[in-house]
């Protein structure tokens, strides 16, 4: 990332804050923030808040114990000017000063409850509004090199999946068996595991199961969806389903409906299509093979330098696709007490259609 990209950034939220009348943006620490200015702060009780003015430079206020981790971050080459409070002083207060005709500002949607409240105290008369939906509507449009960044994140996670067969086997513990995966992710690449699932026989029939102490048997299907955060902050997200010798009686030609109803749906998503079209893409494949109850979330999230964020594949969301979208391609059946199955796939819309991020074989794995 440039300095330039960031500046393109905070001047996009500016010019966002004047159409809807908004004095200034406030973002405290996270995604949001890494995003405008790449400052990946901890989120602590201590105020740290980027101030995005409609009309004036952007500034930032920080405890003085963490200047020089500002300093280190790219809003020294932003040329942001950074207010330090120091233990004791009002960091409110402080932000309050720096806005004194404020009449509206908005809040990202990350930013604590706690300082919210506070920021509400130190202006008074001053109306909140969420900053969310207009920060996130920057955030789903992908710039090329966070393309990159997401492809880069999708070969990490392949290269897990890779190994998984050798990991995976009857007689191991799901909690084992995701221990050697997190340490792969790490391996691959990622410096943070954001979620391991190994989710094994019944425990498959709920979508964000983790692990359990559940050991794992000959004829167990296995649903293994994992990711993990890069360096540079995007997220790999990918599943895969694995079976444990012989999958059980039916399951075969319900896998084969899902692997058709995940091509169906990578094969529509496209710019100029709606988000709920892509839904239905998969939806429609599991219906008709009599899976439809089954299927029982949304085909897909958008994913960034957050797992889950806009756009959301799913009925009811009409917004059209763009070049630049990332989300998430994952149709999945649950049946309670037996087994579950999904495939995921993080893909990209771009100019000349679709980018799929991941490339293992989509096929149930069957592990001897
Ligand atoms: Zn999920
Ligand atoms: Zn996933
Ligand atoms: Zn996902």
């Amino acid at each position: 990332m440039q300095g330039s990209d960031f500046a393109g950034r905070l001047a996009a939220v500016a010019a966002r804050a004047r159409t809807a009348d908004v004095d200034a943006v406030l973002v405290t620490p996270g995604p949001d923030l890494q995003y405008l200015v790449g400052y990946e702060a901890v989120p602590l009780e201590r105020l740290t808040c980027l101030v995005v003015p409609a009309e004036d430079p952007a500034f930032l206020v920080v405890p003085r114990l963490e200047l020089l981790a500002a300093q280190a971050s790219p809003v020294t080459v932003l040329g942001l000017t950074l207010h330090p409070w120091t233990e004791g002083e009002d960091p409110y207060a402080l932000v309050a000063s720096h806005l004194p005709s404020a009449a509206r500002v908005a809040v990202d949607d990350h930013m604590w409850a706690s300082k919210v409240l506070h920021l509400r105290d130190a202006m008074p008369g001053v109306e909140q509004v969420l900053a969310g939906a207009s920060i996130a509507d920057l955030r789903m449009r992908k710039d090329p090199s966070e393309v990159e960044a997401l492809l880069r994140a999708g070969a990490a996670i392949d290269r897990v999946h890779a190994l998984v067969p050798s990991i995976l086997g009857a007689g191991r513990t799901e909690r084992d068996v995701g221990a050697d995966i997190s340490a792969a992710i790490l391996e691959a690449g990622h410096v943070r595991v954001d979620f391991v699932i190994v989710a094994s026989g019944p425990n498959g029939a709920s979508p964000h199961h983790e692990v359990s102490d559940r050991v794992i048997e000959k004829g167990d299907v296995v649903v293994v969806d994992i990711g993990g955060t890069m360096p540079d902050g995007y997220r790999s997200d990918c599943t895969r389903t694995y079976v444990v010798g012989d999958p059980p009686e039916g399951f075969a030609s319900a896998f084969a409906a899902l692997m058709e109803a995940q091509a169906a749906a990578v094969a529509h998503a496209a710019p100029g299509v709606s988000c709920e079209s892509v839904d239905a893409a998969a939806r429609d494949i599991l219906t008709s093979a009599g899976l439809g109850d089954h299927f029982i979330h949304r085909t897909g999230h958008g994913i960034g330098l957050e797992t889950h964020e806009d756009p959301y594949i799913v009925s009811g969301n009409a917004l059209t696709l763009e070049p630049g979208m990332a989300f998430s391609i994952e149709p999945g059946f649950y049946v309670e007490g037996r087994y579950g199955a999904r495939i995921e796939d993080i893909v990209i819309t771009s100019v000349d259609g679709l980018v799929v991020a991941n490339r293992q074989p989509r096929d149930l794995v069957v592990i001897p």
